[in-house]
């Protein structure tokens, strides 16, 4: 989100175009900008009866250079520059600018590359004198104020929080974020730390480890473990590691992810011509749909729609994109790694045993009754593009489904213990909307008892047939 989302008729457009979580990025805008923004979803998808979910995401440690004293300017190729630790707020010029993160003149050394802006300009490090980093420009562009710095390669030296992300945890806190990503993640530290230090703000939020340096990836598994969701941060960890490595690191960040029933997330330039075209570039198109068929669960946009010209354009164009990529994934079938697993939860052995059922008796719809929402992650994760229906009275719950693929929150009217009366509810619900139709075949899972997290227990095959609506009353 961003100043091109804030008219409330664009967001109620982009909602219905397949919207299923609004980024607010903590880099950008003040807290009450922010704040209006996520009340503004709230009441929107409200209205719309539409599970959408908030992802606050925190700036993280990110290096920037201050601000120029007369706005951007001009580098040229084989020009001097200089990075300046001695006297960070004094004014930028064609010459020098401030940086605040003291310990750059440790971290680099003389032929280092440095690279702004997403890797736009790129300088060589040439001499280090008394904490200013005197640089040869070898891509020069425009450079303007507060432009994130990396080192290729990695290993700029700072950890996963920083101070001016506290306060922007509270303000997740406050508006009932869905999920809080940190950004820079190191290692499965940083997120543990983030979760602490949420959940003692009074926020539920599940947790987004950015992977976009190097140290992530080498902690990869471990943070799996500490995580609810992975991002593919295309942007910075392109820079970090070189863009030739990106494709691969992608279906390995996606299949690390998935090995460890996460969630997963792909960012950055997916639609970037769309900032200023109102179609997409051939590459972008099969960039897309190549990050759905390597398995990811969400696409995430950012300036293509916070500041660009066709947000609505945008968000119906990568729907296109993704619905068809799916039609082709359909044929590789469910993924089974896990089945060799012995499991530790009653509730995942009967997801899994619902899949199994689903691949191999033809299964129009899975119908999981879910008050967490951990069954249907489970489901989900054997991506079998078999629909997934979960049903729960949990706000939250619904919300944070909204990102798993193949999963269609729907909210549960009914707080029965009545198991035969939520069904019902449940299946004529499907049948009036046409997601399921009469003499199909659906799968459910459910627990003894309803409206509890973690009970599934039970799994029920059910023809909607004459015989079984009418015992079911619908
Ligand atoms: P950002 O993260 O947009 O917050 O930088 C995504 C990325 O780096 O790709
Ligand atoms: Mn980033």
């Amino acid at each position: 989100m961003g100043p091109g989302t804030d008219d409330r008729k664009v967001l109620e457009g982009l909602i219905r175009a397949g919207v299923d979580v609004f980024r607010l990025n903590m880099s950008h805008g003040d807290s009450d900008e922010q704040m209006k923004r996520a009340r503004m979803v709230r009441e929107v998808s409200k209205e719309l009866r539409w599970q959408v979910a908030i992802l606050v995401d925190l700036q993280g440690p990110k290096i920037r250079i201050e601000s120029f004293a007369d706005g951007p300017v001009e580098l040229e190729s084989g020009a001097h520059f200089i990075f300046d630790t001695r006297d960070p707020d004094k004014p930028g010029d064609r010459h020098r600018v401030g940086v605040s993160y003291a310990a750059l003149a440790d971290d680099v050394s003389p032929g280092d590359t440095l690279l702004l802006d997403d890797g736009l300009i790129s300088m060589q490090v040439q001499k280090i004198n008394d904490g200013r980093v005197q640089c040869v420009v070898q891509h020069g562009g425009m450079l303007s104020d507060r432009k994130g710095l990396n080192l290729h390669g990695g290993g700029l030296s700072v950890s996963g929080l920083a101070k001016h992300d506290l306060p922007h945890i509270k303000l997740a806190a406050e508006m009932g974020a869905d999920y809080v990503a940190v950004s820079f993640v190191s290692c499965a530290g940083d997120i543990e730390r983030a979760r602490e230090l949420l959940r003692e703000a009074g926020s539920e939020a599940a947790l987004v480890a950015k992977i976009e340096r190097m140290e992530a990836l080498e902690n990869l598994a471990e943070i799996c473990n500490a995580t609810d969701v992975v991002m593919v941060a295309r942007g910075d960890l392109g820079v970090e590691i070189g863009d030739e490595e990106l494709p691969g690191l992608q279906k390995h960040i996606i299949r690390t992810a998935l090995k460890h029933n996460r969630i997963t997330a792909t960012a950055t330039q997916m639609m970037q011509s769309m900032i200023d075209n109102p179609i997409p570039t051939r590459a972008e198109v099969l960039d897309v749909a190549n990050a759905v068929l390597d398995g990811t669960d969400a696409v995430m946009l950012s300036a293509e729609t916070a500041v660009g010209q066709h947000p609505l354009k945008v968000i119906e164009a990568i729907n296109r994109i993704c619905l068809g990529a799916e039609r082709h994934f359909e044929a590789e079938g469910g993924d089974f790694r896990q089945l060799n697993v012995r499991f530790q939860r009653i509730d995942q052995a009967i997801a899994m045993a619902a899949m199994f059922m689903a691949a191999n008796v033809s299964v129009h719809a899975i119908v999981a009754l879910t008050e967490s929402g951990s069954t249907a992650q489970w489901l989900s994760r054997v991506q079998s593009s078999v629909p997934i229906f979960a049903f729960s009275t949990n706000d939250q719950s619904r919300r944070r489904m909204a990102m798993f693929r193949d999963v269609f929150p729907v909210k549960q009217e009914l707080e029965s213990d009545d198991a035969d009366a939520v069904v019902a509810e449940a299946l004529s619900t499907l049948l009036s909307h046409g997601a399921v139709k009469k003499d199909e075949r659906v799968l459910l899972t459910m627990g003894d008892r309803m409206c509890r997290s973690g009970g599934t227990n039970t799994l029920r095959f059910l023809k909607l047939d004459d015989k079984t609506r009418e015992r079911y009353g619908i």
